[in-house]
């Protein structure tokens, strides 16, 4: 089956071809660690985790390789020129290593609760700044650098299809980059490859280097690292669309620069969550992160869901009303999954020859650059199709669920409005045959499993009935 996505390189939709037959080399860039991934954030990595679980599913070998990045940098979402890492550090008094350590484990919590998978390799900037050394004396050697003012820059001129992957005019190339006016670059789209001199005079972080002491430049670890790990080509490289015009723009120019080839055959960019007031900005401090969902009672998956109703090229509008209604449909879908998974039958037998079709028809739709609503389409045409039996039914479900990754066949109630009724009034029978037996345990038992669902019994002389807890 052909797996077709929009390559952001060229702009158009394309068959993807692997370097390697059924293996797929993706770098994704990762976080940077000096506060919490917003939810915008997690949108871009639940894009590229069912990304890479949809090659899975298609028995292509995936190999992931995320950064980390745990060394503070001068530029980025809303540059002002400060030192993200330093900068968090200062705000919650501590070493620069304790935040970074501190928001990467937060970070893969966050992972965690959405289902998202770690990738195979997670690599961190400050363990590859012997890498990014030798790939700035390879440009220093091939011509590509200057130093001015004791630091490195990347003479973008000497490359010419610098613009090639944003695609932009020199003035939307700027605006986009927005950098502080640097007076030592020749073409204002110079960037630093190694910093000696920063106007941060007591950065933690510093390294000794052939330039001197000092630190690298943001761009730099994408290409060392995916370089190391990957290979000099890599199939997939993903990101948020933010960093077309400045951080993938330069990571190409760098690394085609070193390499002398062609580097990455194709990009993916997700799109932005963006909330009633336009962007969310990590840098601002004003953002929403996953515990503040879950602290207004949604579960995290409840968010993955969300989340993939939509495509990932469109840009998604978040507002705790349209995370409400998500929560409700996939209750229901839940529910009915859970039905049909009571209505097994011992005997019942599964005829793959059948299913196979429906498996054909998934993959379709995840290859078609993951057509995630369509691919819930043929899930909610299985469940209700009658000529599959309910193991079919579930065991399709499932397989599914390797992408989904919504924990489709676990029973738990998503919110109170999805109280499976028919389990309630058994349990009430239950109860009630307890209490006639005197069996009082028993029937507390039931009672607290009960409160777990979120329903009070009402004890009357007519007998129990319930309703839900207000
Ligand atoms: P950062 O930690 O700021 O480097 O961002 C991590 C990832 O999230 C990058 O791939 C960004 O492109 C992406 N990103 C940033 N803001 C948003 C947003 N509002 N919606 C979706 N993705 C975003
Ligand atoms: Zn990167």
């Amino acid at each position: 089956m052909s797996f077709y996505v929009y390559n952001s390189y060229g702009k158009t939709r394309e068959e993807f071809i692997p370097i390697k037959e059924n293996h797929v080399g993706l770098y994704t860039c990762g976080p940077t660690v000096y506060n919490y991934a917003h939810i915008g954030n997690l949108r871009t990595y639940i894009f590229e985790d069912t990304l890479k679980k949809s090659f899975e599913y298609l028995k292509y070998d995936v190999k992931h390789v995320m950064n980390i990045t745990d060394v503070g940098h001068l530029q980025s979402d809303a540059d002002t020129g400060e030192d993200k890492m330093e900068l968090g550090a200062k705000r919650e008094n501590k070493t620069v290593w304790e935040i970074a350590k501190y928001y990467e484990d937060a970070f893969f919590d966050d992972c965690q609760k959405l289902n998202i998978k770690r990738p195979t390799i997670v690599c961190k900037a400050t363990d590859h700044i012997a890498e990014m050394i030798e790939l700035v004396q390879v440009l220093e050697r091939k011509g590509y650098t200057y130093i001015a003012d004791g630091n490195v820059y990347f003479e973008i001129d000497k490359f010419p299809d610098y613009n090639k992957l944003a695609n932009l005019s020199m003035e939307e190339l700027e605006a986009g980059s927005r950098v502080e006016v640097d007076e030592n670059k020749k073409n204002p789209l110079d960037f630093v490859l190694w910093f000696t001199n920063s106007k941060f005079k007591n950065q933690i972080m510093q390294w000794d280097s052939p330039w001197g002491r000092g630190f690298p430049g943001w761009h730099l670890e994408c290409s060392a690292m995916s370089i190391k790990y990957l290979g000099e080509k890599i199939d997939i490289h993903c990101g948020g669309i933010d960093h077309i015009p400045v951080h993938h723009t330069n990571e190409i120019a760098q690394s085609e620069a070193a390499l002398g080839h062609k580097w990455v055959n194709y990009w993916m960019h997700g799109e932005f969550l963006v909330v009633d007031g336009g962007k969310m900005s990590k840098s601002s401090g004003d953002f929403l992160t996953l515990t503040r969902i879950v602290e207004e009672g949604f579960k995290p998956i409840v968010y993955r869901y969300f989340c993939l109703q939509s495509r990932y090229r469109k840009q998604l509008m978040f507002s705790y009303d349209a995370l409400s209604d998500a929560g409700q449909s996939l209750k229901k879908l839940k529910n009915k999954i859970a039905l049909i998974k009571d209505a097994v039958t011992e005997n019942e037998t599964v005829n793959s020859k059948k299913l196979d079709a429906f498996k054909i028809s998934f993959g379709e739709q995840i290859s078609d650059d993951l057509n995630m609503p369509n691919a819930f389409t043929v899930l909610n045409d299985v469940l209700k199709n009658d000529e599959l039996n309910p193991l079919e039914k579930i065991t399709l479900a499932e397989d599914f669920d390797r992408v989904f990754s919504l924990d489709l066949l676990k029973e738990e109630v998503v919110d109170i409005s999805g109280i499976d009724e028919k389990l309630v009034n058994e349990l009430l029978d239950e109860r009630n045959d307890a209490r006639n037996r005197k069996d009082w345990a028993k029937a507390d038992e039931i009672r607290d499993r009960l409160n777990e669902l979120n329903i009070e019994i009402v004890d009357s002389k007519e007998g129990a009935s319930w309703k839900l807890k207000d």
